[in-house]
């Protein structure tokens, strides 16, 4: 494993490189089972787009933050999380969610706050679908 400086326990898990970047569809669109029609630029087209900035911050400092790094492995995994849940993927991707909010911490600046809004958002919505 080749680290070249400052945080020494980078964990990797899963896709790598190029290929492991988020889809831009990985978080289901909750608009039409909350009862409402699909807005261009929901909430949930947000938090994808989130998702995909948030893992390029992760994966541009995850030799340099442990928090970049955990983020960077929990977006890594998010499907493969999903197994855990086969009947039910929304629950799996809520707790995946509470793992990369929780790790975006040193995420700073407007693309960061309006992304860890649109994820928060996205983890309330998807709450109350599984557990209402
Ligand atoms: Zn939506």
């Amino acid at each position: 494993m080749n680290v070249p400086t400052g945080y020494d326990y980078v964990v990797s898990i899963g896709r790598q490189g190029d290929t492991a970047a988020p889809r831009g569809d990985l978080l289901e669109c909750l608009c039409l089972e909350n009862g409402n029609l699909p807005i261009f630029e929901c909430v949930h087209t947000k938090a994808n787009q989130a998702l995909s900035n948030a893992y390029r911050w992760a994966a541009a400092r995850e030799h340099k933050s442990s928090y970049a790094n955990a983020c960077k492995v929990y977006i890594e995994a998010f499907e493969l999380n999903r197994e855990y849940e086969p009947t039910n993927p929304l629950r799996a991707d809520i707790t995946q969610l509470l793992y990369i909010v929780a790790n975006l911490q040193y995420w700073r600046g407007d693309e960061a706050k309006e992304g860890k809004a649109a994820l928060k958002q996205y983890i309330q919505e998807a709450q109350i679908k599984v557990y209402n």
